[in-house]
């Protein structure tokens, strides 16, 4: 990535290259070191912070490098102590980020993209058209600034990452997988894998990738409808990625990495609260390890969704426990702030 002078993006450097780049301008190659140190654990965002380098070593770095980063524009805490952060690209694209405390952990959840190229019907993200795909750096600074949030607020580091913010993380799978391979790292922020979700609306060929290449995060994956015909009324793309496709994909996932897959599903009324939708999910949950996750609709303006009743959504959990298939159901965290899922389209701005 070049900026409008042409020097590149210091953090688009390995560790290898910096030190290569110390060495062939006479420096020692552990000032390569030095400097990784500071952009990547200690986040710092200015050549003239770097305070362990000689003046000189800092102003060849500035000639020939930028920094790019993100910065939070600002942050709107909500009542229930979510905090939505309104996060400036060096582009000056804006993405959101969420941070959500409970009990026992603090989860962050990340964006991808600038807005989305899908198009479920019921997500305000979609609303907002693909801009680009997020760097490796901007992903991993969204992390990096709610550790610190973490830290600050609640005492106490992030406990848990979900890729579950605007965009679509197998979309942009070169940068996610980069990021998470930062994040995950002792020298990035030293977060167990395990404690990483990553969320798709369910790209086939792309599930089975992550599986080849021994991935070592959790999959979600918005279900949404196990009826194919209902399934392409809410995310239309699904007509190119139908139901049969996916399920291989997720078997496959499952053979390679023993992970059970979590379905995230929201009931609607009227469209799948059904006894034949219902028997749709528990016949797809038995084709592999799963479980559901039921979570709440969280309105995003004029359009034909409302959240079903309670009761349909226990007449789902009912069935789906009596086939011994692990349901939970989420509330929405942060709604007055419209930092909920799926409520990410920027309004703030
Ligand atoms: N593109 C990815 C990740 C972003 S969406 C994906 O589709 O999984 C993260 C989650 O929020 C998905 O499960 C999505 O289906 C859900 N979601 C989207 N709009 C929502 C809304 N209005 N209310 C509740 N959940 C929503």
């Amino acid at each position: 990535m070049m900026d409008k002078e042409n020097k590149k993006d210091i953090r688009s450097l390995s560790v290898e290259e910096l030190r290569d780049f110390f060495i062939k301008n006479s420096h020692q190659a552990f000032r390569g070191n030095q400097v990784y140190k500071w952009l990547w654990q200690k986040g710092i965002h200015k050549f003239e912070g770097m305070t362990n380098l000689s003046k000189y070593a800092r102003e060849l770095l500035k000639k020939h490098f930028v920094i790019n980063h993100v910065a939070i524009d600002f942050q709107q805490k909500s009542k229930d102590g979510t905090i939505k952060n309104t996060v400036r690209l060096f582009d000056k694209f804006i993405v959101e980020s969420v941070l959500i405390p409970t009990a026992t952990r603090t989860t962050a959840c990340v964006s991808s993209q600038v807005g989305c190229s899908l198009d479920c019907k019921f997500c305000a993200t979609a609303k907002i058209k693909r801009m680009r795909n997020l760097n490796m750096d901007e992903i991993y600074d969204q992390v990096k600034a709610m550790d610190q949030q973490s830290r600050y607020y609640y005492g106490r580091p992030l406990s848990n990452i979900v890729f579950m913010g605007m965009g679509e993380p197998l979309m942009n799978y070169k940068n996610m997988i980069a990021s998470i391979e930062k994040i995950t790292q002792p020298d990035g922020l030293g977060i167990s894998p395990s404690r990483i979700t990553v969320s798709t609306s369910g790209i086939p060929k792309m599930i089975m990738k992550m599986a080849d290449d021994g991935v070592k995060f959790g999959l979600a994956v918005s279900l949404h409808s196990a009826r194919q015909s209902v399934r392409e009324q809410l995310m239309p793309f699904a007509k190119k990625f139908p139901l049969n496709e996916l399920v291989t994909s997720i078997q496959y996932w499952y053979e390679k990495t023993s992970k059970p897959v979590t379905y995230e599903y929201i009931v609607w009324k009227k469209i799948n609260d059904k006894k034949e939708d219902i028997d749709a999910l528990v016949d797809l949950c038995k084709s592999t390890p799963c479980k559901v996750n039921l979570i709440e609709y969280n309105p995003i303006g004029e359009n034909e969704f409302l959240q079903a009743d309670n009761e349909a959504i226990s007449d789902y959990r009912s069935a789906l426990e009596t086939n011994r298939i692990t349901a939970t159901v989420r509330r929405s965290r942060g709604k007055d702030i419209d930092a909920a899922c799926g409520q990410l389209a920027n309004k703030s701005i």
